[in-house]
């Protein structure tokens, strides 16, 4: 089995998405081992996101991240970081596949409703970040 790391950023928290949200990751097999909500820090999400720093959207991210409540959850399932990826859809939801999370709740590029870890490592260093040991399943 394996493992991801999940985020429902806030533009789904606030627009009472969670439920929906959830439900769509367990339909599609994925199980979820730990889970919290969260408001971050500027610190928290630059660290975040620390891969991203001097890209031209990275103020608008570290504004949008920390502009109300996330939940960050562990995935554990088959293939689970590619498969939540491809669950999820391209990052810009114009270019997202129908059907996919970000092409029915995301607002636009920047606002998209989801965050999946792109690699094995990602996933370890993202738990690691949000979730401590004995907080995991
Ligand atoms: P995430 O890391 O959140 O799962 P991703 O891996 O699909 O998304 P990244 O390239 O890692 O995309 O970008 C991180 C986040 O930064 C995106 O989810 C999006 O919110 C924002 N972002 C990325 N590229 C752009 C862009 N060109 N314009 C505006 N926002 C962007
Ligand atoms: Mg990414």
């Amino acid at each position: 089995l394996e493992r991801t790391f999940s985020i429902v950023k806030p533009d789904a928290v606030q627009r009472n998405l969670i439920g929906a949200i959830y439900q769509r990751i367990e339909n599609a097999g994925f199980r979820i081992v730990a889970a919290k909500m969260l408001h971050l820090t500027r610190e928290q999400a630059e660290g975040f996101y620390a891969e991203h720093q001097g890209k031209p959207f990275f103020e608008k991210l570290v504004n949008f991240m920390t502009s109300g409540p996330i939940m960050v959850q562990v995935l554990e399932g088959e293939n689970t970081i590619a498969g939540y990826r491809e669950l999820m859809g391209k990052t810009n939801p114009e270019e997202a596949a129908r059907g996919t999370l970000r092409a029915d709740y995301a607002v636009n590029h920047t606002f998209n409703s989801v965050h999946g870890s792109d690699s094995p490592e990602s996933a370890q260093r993202e738990i690691s970040y949000f979730f401590a040991a004995d907080e995991l399943c």
